[in-house]
Parts: structure tokens; sequence; C-alpha cells
């Protein structure tokens, strides 16, 4: 069994290599089918991410041939599972840049990693007085937890303002900061406007001011290689249906130190050492944060899809996105009419919101289906965004390694027959 504790090696990362979207499509099933007749375009990864067949034989296997609960039996195939769950977590230390077991733990999403850090670090540290602070591109994920706890406790949220082009204001984050900060909730990557934040830039200042960093990596993991010790960041939240895994796993990472002194968020099976009738005494990590049957099946999905990614190469899979939002951000701002929002191309991952002048986003997601390209239209679980952009809704467009640039010309040729399809109404 790999249940041992400590650090987990991870082999040197490889330098990013030409990536051959043709190279793995042909790993993807839903990738093949047709909609309204025409080869599936899907940019809609900022949503969630299509499946490999790797990740779906793996789970597949797991459960026809060593499918039994994990942790609690002795017998051969508990311990097949068992095995194969934390060789899952290995997995997950490995990518980012070699963290201890302790410091990983499973849960069934990004929201739910988040709100356990608000829940048990939170009510533990947090008071009257203390100031929370996030930015104004956060995720619906990263902003309510944040609240609630300010309702729970009387601390305050404070907002790190962006500017117009979607950039956080660092000069502002650091004049926020001071003895009241407790902790920077930031996300790496906006879900909306694709900014690239400059994470270990805000986690210095934080440190510095004695505060704590908990970044939301939804957007960020999957896309690019993390190096949590360079970062040094407090808590790293992300999860598997965003880079190829399935729904219903996430991971939280915290330093072992702070996740060693904040109690269990859930009670039950799994996270105990004993039981008695006057109470309870906690498990080791990362056993304590892990109540009851966990996603197994799910994080051994996962560890597919990491390792299928590595294989990609995640320098590779970062350079690649990059040049796509670029041709996309070059085709779509040469169309009149149409808006983008969010930084220029270097600062920006692969995601592109916009909005045509006279045309409602919804309409624009519809008609865009007609053309067989699925991108998503609304606020996007970030309505502060939104009314700071003054803008009800938006339709993004945001991709994976497995999109072409002859998919993003279709979409500028799509988006110019919306144009034309409500001009002659
Ligand atoms: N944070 C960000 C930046 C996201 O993009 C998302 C998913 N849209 C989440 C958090 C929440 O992820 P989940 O719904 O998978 O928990």
């Amino acid at each position: 069994m790999s249940t041992t504790s400590g650090r987990v090696k991870v082999a040197a990362q490889d330098g990013p290599r030409e990536l051959d979207p043709h190279q793995w499509r042909g790993d993807f099933p839903i990738l093949e089918k047709k909609v309204h007749d025409q080869p599936l375009i899907y940019f809609d990864n900022a949503a969630t991410t299509q499946k490999p067949r790797q990740v779906l034989e793996a789970m597949e296997k797991l459960y026809a041939e060593h499918y039994a609960n994990v942790h609690r039996g002795i017998h051969t195939l508990s311990e097949e599972s068992t095995d194969r769950y934390e060789a899952a977590r290995d997995t997950v230390c490995r990518l980012l840049g070699g963290v201890s077991r302790e410091e990983v733990i499973f849960t069934c999403g990004t929201t739910e990693a988040i709100n356990l850090v608000a829940r048990s670090w939170g009510d533990q540290n947090v008071s009257q007085g203390d100031e929370i602070l996030i930015s104004e591109m956060e995720h619906h994920a990263n902003i309510v937890p944040w609240q609630q706890l300010a309702e729970r406790t009387g601390a305050t949220v404070r907002w790190i303002p962006i500017s117009d082009d979607g950039m956080l204001d660092q000069e502002a984050c650091g004049s926020m900061l001071s003895s009241r900060t407790k902790l920077v909730a930031i996300t790496a990557v906006s879900n909306v406007l694709g900014t690239i934040n400059p994470i270990k830039q805000i986690i210095d200042a934080a440190h510095a001011n004695d505060a704590l960093v908990l970044v939301d990596a939804a957007q960020s993991v999957p896309h690019a290689p993390t190096d949590l010790q360079s970062w040094n960041a407090d808590f790293v939240a992300f999860g598997g249906h965003k880079m190829l895994g399935p729904t219903g796993i996430g991971v939280l990472y915290g330093k072992r130190q702070l996740l060693d002194a904040m109690p269990p968020c859930l009670g039950g099976g799994g996270m105990i050492r004993r039981v008695r009738k006057e109470g309870f005494e906690p498990a080791d990590l990362p056993d304590k944060f892990e109540a009851g049957t966990p996603p197994f099946v799910e994080a051994i999905g996962l560890a597919t899809a990491i390792e299928y990614l590595q294989q990609v190469g995640m320098q590779s899979i970062a350079a690649y996105e990059q040049q796509l939002a670029k041709l996309a951000m070059e085709r779509l701002s040469a169309i009149e009419g149409v808006r983008i929002f969010g930084p220029g191309a270097t600062d920006r991952a692969g995601i592109i919101s916009f909005q045509i002048d006279g045309v409602h986003a919804h309409d624009v997601a519809q008609i865009l289906d007609r053309f067989s390209i699925a991108v998503r239209a609304g606020h996007h679980c970030a309505m502060p965004l939104h009314l700071r952009l003054q803008v009800p809704a938006t339709a993004r467009a945001s991709f994976y390694f497995y999109n072409t640039s002859e998919e993003v010309e279709k979409l500028g040729v799509a988006i110019e027959e919306t144009q034309k399809v409500f001009r002659k109404k």
C-alpha cells in the first residue's frame, strides 16, 4: 500500500513541446459527435471539459475488477481499491510539485474545497473586525463562502478592484492589506476575463502582512504547470471535471500545520481515530477531512486525467492555449460590433468573453449552437464582475488543447453570420 506519509517525489518537468491537437482528439469520443449535422466545436471548457477514453476506461475497470469500499475492509478487493485511491493522491501530489500526502484532501469539487476552508479555518480564526480580501473577478464559489463567514463572525469582506481592462489593481490590493486582513482569497485565472493573476506577488504581499492566501485554481491547474512550492500558497482549491476528470471530485491543498490545527468539517465514518459515548477523536490528515465514503472511483479517474495531461505536457498546453486565445482575439476584435472583455492576449489564458452589439448573449449562444459551436452565455457565476463591467451577460468561448485554429476561424465566421441574422430583423 502507498499510504505512507511524507513528500511525494516529482520527475523533472518537460519544457514546452509543439502541441498538435489532432494527436489527441481521437481519444475523445464526444469530439466525433455531430450537432445539427456538423462536427461539434466544443468551446465551453471553462464550464467543464470532455473526457478521454483513458479516463472512462480507468473508472470502468475499477468498477469491473477492483471495486469495494476503501480503507475499511481487510479483504483483497478493498485493498485493491484503497491502493488505487491512495495512489491517486500521490499523483495529485506530483502534479502540485511534490507536496505531502497529508496536505492533499479529496473533496467533491472546488466549491466544497473553498467552503471547507471557510467553515473549518474561518470559524476558528476569523472574528468581528477582521477582513477577508477578495477580488471583483471572483466566481461565486470564492465569494459566497466568505460572505457567509462574515455573517457568522462579524468580519468584513472587502473587494480588491480591477481595472477597466480586467486586470487586478495590485496597488489597491497592497494598500488594502492591513493587520485586520486575515485572508486573501483570489482566483489564479478569471473564469470570465481569462486574466492570469500575479499569484506569487499577491501571496508575498499578503504574507508580509501576516495574512494567509487561498488560491481558487479551478481555471489554472487544468491549463498550466502548478508549482505550489514557488507560490507558497496556504490553501489551493481545484476540481477534476475541468481537467478531463469526472465530476464529483476536487482537491483542497492546505499547508500541513494549518490543516493540522483546523477542526474537521464533516463528521462521520473514516474521519475518526475513535468514538466513545463522551465524544470522538479525529483521525490524522488527510482522513480527518474525508468523512464518509470518499469519491474514490472519481479520484482514480482524476489521477488518470492528470497522467494524460502530463503526457500532453502542461507547459505545452499553456503555450498552445495562449496561441489559440491570441488567434481568437485577433479574429474577433477585427469584427466591427464585437466587444471583448478582459486583458490583451499576453495576460490571458484561453478564455474569451464577448458581446455583440445589439444581440443578447443568450441569443448569441443559441445561434452559435446552430453552427454546432458550444459556448456559454450568462453571468458565468460572476455577478459582481458583470455589475463592474456594466453588462448583464456575456458570451464565453473557452479553449482546451483539443481545440484547433480551424475551429477558432469557424467561430469568427459564425459570429459574422449571427450579426447578419440580427441586422435583418
Ligand atoms: N472557481 C472558478 C474560477 C470556476 O471557474 C469554477 C467553475 N466554474 C468554480 C470555482 C467552481 O467549480 P465547481 O462548480 O466545479 O465546484
